[in-house]
């Protein structure tokens, strides 16, 4: 399969086996066997726990810490994506999260921009506002970052962290802020919180919903985003992992697509969950029938749905069009 887009990828998650041992490397950082590492980066294959999927962050987050570090992370996973295929990626992650060692949040962008430069496909980043108690300043500066570097490497901001404990609505005034500020944005909603929250996203301004999946609870909020054509970025695998739904045969894209929501598929941790779009793709197509003509269709609303400028959304459009394969 080519062609390949992810809007949905958070970079501390994604980072290879490979990644992390030259990051190690590069830090003097002691490192464990192989099979202890994958234990550290990777959710078990059964994995149905929110806990478990969380505390497979710290490791990788401790391993960018630093400017350069954050460039070569950057970098080697959009050297990995154009060799599976891909075609543009959104890359995410939140400076904020970045500062143990004394870097800055902007110094933080700066340095994964300049991962982007190397890159042989066109790609975006996307700067996350942490759900979390009193942290209205750090997110002010992410929102401020994002604005200075918008349309330079920047394509949004998003809102990530656990939304069980920390519900959308308590971050009305930082939406409000990226709005006056001009910085479009997504917004992670509707994956441990139910319908509210995705409302309370919308209502807020998102111009996409990261997941979005648990949308199907409440049947007029299906017909809203339908009607308001916000795009979902689903990211079928990494519900599992996280005990959304049991099993994949529960996953509703189904009712989204037959509803006429703009659904697109995405990996969220390449890692962490052991997979990228190709392989949800696949997932998707084999439990729920999909023809060549449905995936090319998911990777087309992905294309439009991107923060792309218009003519690379144009580009990509018409590259799958003309150049897309299954095999
Ligand atoms: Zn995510």
């Amino acid at each position: 399969m080519n062609c390949l887009i992810d809007l949905h990828l958070h970079i501390d998650g994604s980072l290879s086996l490979d990644t992390v041992k030259a990051l190690a490397k590069i830090q003097d950082i002691p490192l464990c066997g192989d099979d202890e590492l994958v234990k550290k980066l990777k959710v078990s294959p059964n994995c149905r726990d929110l806990n478990e999927y969380l505390e497979k962050f710290d490791f990788p987050l401790s391993l960018l810490q630093t400017e350069e570090a954050l460039e070569y992370g950057t970098a080697s996973l959009l050297r990995e994506l154009s060799q599976k295929g891909y075609i543009y990626a959104e890359l995410r992650f939140a400076p904020q999260l970045h500062t143990q060692k004394g870097m800055t949040q902007r110094d933080a962008v700066i340095a994964a921009i300049k991962g982007l430069e190397s890159s042989d496909i066109p790609a975006n980043l996307i700067l996350c506002a942490m759900r979390s108690d009193n942290n209205f300043n750090e997110n002010k500066e992410t929102i401020d970052i994002a604005s200075e570097f918008l349309k330079k490497g920047v394509c949004a901001a998003d809102l990530a962290g656990a939304e069980g404990l920390y519900p959308t609505d308590n971050f009305r005034d930082i939406f409000e802020y990226a709005r006056k500020k001009g910085v479009p944005f997504t917004i992670h909603a509707g994956e441990a919180d139910g319908a509210e929250s995705v409302y309370s996203a919308i209502d807020m301004g998102a111009l996409r919903i990261g997941h979005g999946i648990r949308s199907y609870e409440d049947k007029s909020l299906v017909k809203k985003l339908a009607e308001m054509k916000i795009p979902l970025e689903l990211c079928p695998t990494s519900n599992l992992n996280t005990g959304v739904f049991g099993s994949i045969s529960d996953y509703p894209i189904m009712e989204y697509i037959k509803s006429g929501v703009v659904v697109t598929v995405n990996s969220d941790n390449m890692t962490v969950s052991d997979t990228d779009v190709k392989r949800e793709l696949e997932l998707l197509r084999r439990t729920f029938l999909l023809s060549d003509e449905d995936i090319k269709a998911l990777l087309l609303n992905s294309a439009r749905s991107s923060f792309a400028d218009e003519n690379t959304k144009k580009e990509l459009t018409e590259k799958i069009n003309s150049n897309f394969k299954m095999q």
